[in-house]
């Protein structure tokens, strides 16, 4: 299996870069972000609970995420595994991913860093706004879930760090090039 965490703040390319990945290695892909707009579309009380940490840029309850990232597990069994888009957005989610994984005998592999810098995330996410109509990626959400993002989200990389399950690649430039960078990483670090 090749468990992957695809990380980095929001705008770093990680929905794009995980279709990608979903493609080449025939994985599932597990967007918290994703799901959570699919329940608010829904109008399911989760999404419903929901919508109102999203669109004041702050974090949804662990409990009500690892519930949604549970039923999937449970719901995918024989699979060649998984990128986690999104989550874990903290330490206790990644300690509960973990666990989480071990319950249906599976590991983390890697967690895969995007780097890219402050001011390109900002227009790229104001662009984002404007195109999707995204409402946590106006002006004044984005500063806020970036600055969760540096407090909050940033210390699971060294969690995996300490695990030797990290590697960083740099999310500027062109899409493919990135995702060949991305691909090169994987397959160095599984050698
Ligand atoms: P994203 O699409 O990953 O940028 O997520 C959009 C929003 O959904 C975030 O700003 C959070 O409010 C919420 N969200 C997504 N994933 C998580 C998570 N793992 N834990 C808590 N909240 C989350």
């Amino acid at each position: 299996m090749l468990n992957l965490i695809l990380f980095g703040p929001p705008g770093a390319g990680k929905g794009t870069q995980s279709t990608k990945l979903i493609e080449k290695f025939g994985l599932t892909h597990l967007s918290t972000g994703e799901i959570l707009r699919n329940e608010i579309t829904e109008k399911t009380p989760i999404g419903i609970e929901a919508s109102k940490y999203i669109d004041h840029g702050i974090l949804v309850p662990d409990d009500t995420v690892i519930a949604l990232i549970t039923a999937r597990l449970v719901q995918n069994g024989n699979i060649n595994g998984y990128v986690f888009d999104g989550f874990p957005r903290n330490i206790s989610q990644a300690i509960a991913l973990d666990k989480l994984l071990a319950r249906f005998d599976h590991s983390l592999t890697l967690l895969v860093a995007l780097e890219v810098e402050y001011s390109e995330l900002i227009s790229r996410l104001l662009l984002r706004s404007k195109n999707e109509g995204r409402t946590d990626d106006a002006s004044a959400v984005v500063e806020k879930r970036l600055k969760l993002y540096r407090e909050v989200t940033e210390p699971v990389m060294c969690y995996y760090k300490n695990k030797n399950k990290f590697i960083s690649v740099d999310g500027l430039g062109e899409q493919d090039e990135i995702f060949a960078k991305i691909v090169a990483a994987i397959e160095k670090y599984r050698l």
